[in-house]
């Protein structure tokens, strides 16, 4: 008999199940909290639950994990993990410990179909939305792994980012609902500061994030014209980038925090000219909008035919804008052992979207990628993965 994975449910979701099982919605509260807080799986363990409520859970509903495919742990103690999510799709998630907190960055689809040039699972093409039991899956299994892995009795994920694969507002149905189980007081307890969406900038699901469920906003900027980001960014064609400036400065009505996150990845030669951080400085001074910009390091792979920029390129980009009193930060490459920075997911999926095809149209008619602005020869890519 089919069961319903209770991971796929927000509290007022539990609630409505509950009801249907003839029980009162305040049981949900205490199911809530054995599933999440206490990472409990068999209902009866579940002992502050009525019997007859265990017996009737047994056949109806479950809670489910997803499989685990691999798991890397690297030295400075960035552990990888690779979900089976069925039909030959996998996704990855990352928890990247440090000395305040603990992230855990989670992917919101098998894939995703905007494509931008600097992203592997971009180039990967698009499968399918991951459910909100998918989602909160990553957490659930992560937090309780990490508890008994590191022999912590307290919680260990202090913060997500939603910055895995995918693009989380174009999943948004799913999104909410675990959106609301992270920042649950009787699951997850998650500050809204502390969890962040990670978008390239669906404008219109900006707004209603801002008004359903406001958390912090990281926007994918990477580049500070729309020549530039049409190309990089594909999705800038239909949400130019004077749009997606509206709709940030919009946000911060409802934001929990009084700026926006700029990702911008550092690429050799295309994004990285002194000119681009006069662009970027000119554009954050006309559109008035409160934020920080963080600089990414690249990391390369072949599809992409692009490269990192040098690290003293970097640091004067970083200059120019932190001298021009906008808040500019360098993202620290973390688990680099295991290709695993935050926000560089390679995962593996079915491409139901022909992207390689649509890729490799974007390329010069010689096979060569599209070079924008080249500013030195090239040395040879490197494997690896990058996105966002
Ligand atoms: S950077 Fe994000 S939005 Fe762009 S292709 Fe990659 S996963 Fe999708």
């Amino acid at each position: 008999m089919n069961t319903t994975n209770l991971l796929e449910f927000d509290l007022e979701g539990l609630a409505a199940f509950c009801e249907k099982l003839g029980e009162k919605r305040f049981r949900a509260t205490q199911l809530y909290r054995w599933i999440h807080q206490r990472g409990a799986s068999d209902f009866s363990q579940m002992t502050d639950l009525a019997k007859a409520l265990r017996e009737k859970l047994a056949t109806t509903a479950h809670v489910a994990a997803l499989p685990v495919i691999s798991q890397q742990e690297s030295k400075d103690g960035t552990i990888k993990w690779l979900f089976d999510v069925g039909q030959g799709d996998a996704v990855e998630a990352v928890f990247i410990p440090e000395d305040d907190r603990g992230t855990l960055c989670v992917s919101s689809q098998a894939g995703c179909a905007v494509g931008c040039r600097f992203c592997s699972t971009g180039h990967q093409g698009f499968s399918r939305n991951l459910t909100t039991g998918e989602i909160v899956a990553q957490l659930w299994f992560a937090e309780h792994f990490l508890r008994k892995h590191l022999q912590r009795d307290e919680r260990v994920i202090s913060n997500v980012v939603m910055m895995g694969m995918g693009e989380p507002l174009q999943n948004y149905a799913a999104l909410v609902p675990a959106l609301r189980t992270m920042l649950d007081d009787n699951a997850y307890g998650l500050s809204r500061r502390r969890v962040t969406v990670s978008t390239s900038g669906v404008v219109p699901m900006i707004d209603r994030l801002g008004h359903d469920c406001p958390v912090a906003l990281a926007v994918s900027l990477h580049a500070p014209n729309d020549a530039l980001r049409n190309d990089l960014v594909p999705l800038n064609r239909k949400y130019p980038i004077a749009e997606l400036l509206d709709a940030c400065q919009r946000y911060l009505a409802h934001a929990p925090r009084d700026f926006i996150t700029f990702e911008y990845c550092m690429l050799d030669g295309v994004n990285d000219q002194p000119e681009h951080a006069l662009q970027l400085i000119e554009l954050v001074r006309t559109q008035g909008v409160s934020c920080k910009f963080n600089l990414i390091p690249f990391n390369p792979f072949p599809a992409s035919g692009l490269l990192r920029s040098p690290q003293p390129r970097v640091l004067a980009f970083a200059r120019l804008m932190s001298e021009a009193g906008i808040v500019t930060t360098v993202r620290k490459t973390r688990g680099d052992d295991i290709d695993a920075a935050c926000g560089q997911l390679a995962g593996d999926v079915q491409d139901r979207t022909r992207a390689a095809e649509r890729m490799a149209a974007r390329r010069s008619p010689a096979g060569q990628p599209v070079v924008l602005h080249r500013s030195r020869p090239r040395p040879a890519a490197t494997p690896g993965a990058m996105k966002r």
